[in-house]
């Protein structure tokens, strides 16, 4: 697989590639913009000249993906709410369309006081509109939902709820999903063992399609299987574990697919060093391909 990590882009997107080969990332994440603000600065010609140099300097560091803000919630039932989480989200897809980022990551979102099928159709109604007013600004860039973790009102904790706004989006092939384990797990759906990975890849299969899954997000999760707790943790720290990440990057259907670590950077070592935790957490995964191992 192509195995990077969430990196930041301090100082401007372009940055984030130098940080990505340090890291030891094949591939890597971004936010474009605050992920916890709604107003975005918008990129100068600069900003994106410097990005595309970079992208033309490190053409082994690929693909790039994207993740929403987290205010985003187009499956509120706040008219108000929603067309301005609408218009954000748009704007995140058009910001990734102007660096030609492939992927663009967002949460479902809640459906707070209305019911399930109301956040859901709410979703659906973002994700048509979202297809058509951007289909000439990010033709190139796949807008994924990310399985949740089925915390609350929260969308996406069941393959249903995805396969749901897939079908009535309208077919694109600008809309797949984005693969969270910590989230998968924590929903319920257990992937620690070689028979249990296969019967949620089958479910998932059966519900949604494979071929949908577009990139991964892979994080440990801290709670337990069915929890509904979204609380990452390092790879093999948490209660996935070792051997369920085994599954997957020794999985020959996802050899050329992304997946991205979404836990903290850095960690302070016993010694007052700082230990680059996306290294470690890298060659952990490295270490688990089955050519690799004696
Ligand atoms: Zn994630």
């Amino acid at each position: 697989m192509r195995l990077g990590a969430h990196i930041s882009t301090a100082g401007g997107a372009y940055r984030a590639f130098a940080r990505a080969r340090e890291a030891t990332c094949d591939s890597f994440l971004i936010f474009t913009k605050s992920n916890r603000q709604w107003a975005a600065k918008p990129f100068t010609d600069d900003d994106i000249a410097f990005y595309k140099d970079a992208v033309a300097e490190h053409a082994d560091l690929h693909p790039v993906s994207v993740h929403a803000a987290y205010l985003i919630n187009v499956a509120s039932p706040d008219a108000a709410l929603w067309e301005k989480s609408y218009l954000a989200l748009r704007e995140e897809v058009e910001r990734a369309g102007a660096l030609g980022v492939d992927f663009i990551t967002f949460h479902p979102g809640s459906y707070m006081t209305s019911s399930e099928q109301e956040g859901l159709d709410a979703v659906t109604r973002a994700m048509r509109r979202l297809l058509d007013e951007t289909a000439d600004t990010a033709p190139n860039t796949v807008v994924c939902l990310e399985t949740m973790a089925g915390q609350g009102t929260n969308l996406g904790g069941r393959f249903e709820h995805l396969a749901y706004v897939l079908a009535n989006a309208g077919p694109s092939n600008r809309l797949g999903v984005c693969f969270d384990t910590c989230h998968v797990f924590a929903a319920g759906y257990d992937i620690r063992t070689p028979e249990a990975y296969a019967a949620t890849m089958m479910e998932f299969d059966r519900v949604v399609g494979l071929d949908r899954i577009r990139c991964f997000h892979f994080n440990d999760s801290k709670h337990g299987l069915g929890e509904g707790k979204d609380r990452h943790d390092h790879i093999g720290r948490g209660q996935i574990g070792l051997s369920g990440f085994a599954n997957f990057v020794n999985d020959p259907r996802w050899a050329d697919f992304a997946a991205h670590l979404e836990t903290p950077p850095t960690e302070d070592g016993e010694d007052g060093t700082t230990i680059d935790m996306n290294q470690v957490n890298l060659a952990a995964l490295r270490g688990l391909l089955a050519s690799s191992s004696a």
